[in-house]
């Protein structure tokens, strides 16, 4: 190791005591994926985010050693979900697909096929967000330009178990939980090689909803 890598180490292993988990969270053990998840976000949610300041030489070391993320993500691409800086991550940690809604499609399905067999992702998380306007177009139902109507038409499966007598916010949280809990599911069901991982224990999905008001990310039990 030479002198810069073993002072940078050294002050790596410092920050981690400090923090009492690794910022280098690339590679983590499956049962600690969502408590690693979780830890994230309580340091997003107090401020005291720490992964940041260590980009320059995870871009240096992702880019000599490759990327071997753990966490794969499939989350809405709402730009109040930036999804490293609410789990305080960084350069090399999570293998993201978004789009609107945050819905599975035959690529992001490939994607995630890719993320599982080359780079050792365990541990899926099928991000939803509170507001969030693809599901709540998906709701109203109303006529949308251009292709708009994809996301919705992809969307309303997994609000189709929706009761009708809710309050309105009711109604879109519960449409939002329940678009995350179908993706969980399609992301398994569309996929020979996701479906066998996950059978054979090698793969997790998880989900969870963020709150765009208070910045925290709550997890659906199962
Ligand atoms: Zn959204």
């Amino acid at each position: 190791m030479s002198l810069r890598a073993f002072g940078f180490a050294v002050v790596l292993s410092a920050v981690n005591q400090l923090c009492g988990l690794s910022i280098g969270v690339a590679e983590v053990p499956p049962d600690q994926a969502r408590a690693i998840l979780e830890a994230g976000n309580r340091r997003f949610l107090d401020g005291k985010v720490v992964a940041h300041t260590w980009q320059r030489e995870k871009v240096v070391k992702t880019g000599v050693d490759g990327q071997s993320p753990s966490i794969g993500v499939l989350t809405c691409a709402d730009s109040r979900v930036p999804v490293e800086m609410i789990f305080d991550m960084g350069v090399g940690d999570m293998f993201v697909c978004r789009n609107a809604g945050g819905f599975d499609t035959a690529e992001v399905n490939a994607t995630f096929e890719y993320g599982v067999a080359a780079l050792g992702v365990h541990t899926i998380l099928v991000l939803g967000h509170t507001k969030c306007g693809a599901v709540m177009a998906t709701l109203e139902g109303k006529p949308l330009p251009g292709n708009i109507s994809r996301l919705t038409d992809a969307l309303r499966p997994g609000i189709a178990k929706l009761r009708e007598d809710l309050p309105q916010d009711a109604k879109l949280d519960a449409a939002v939980e329940g678009v995350v809990r179908f993706q969980m599911r399609v992301l398994i069901e569309s996929s020979d090689l996701l479906g066998a991982a996950f059978r054979e224990g090698k793969l997790r999905v998880i989900g969870g909803v963020y709150d765009v008001d208070t910045g925290r990310v709550a997890f659906l039990d199962k």
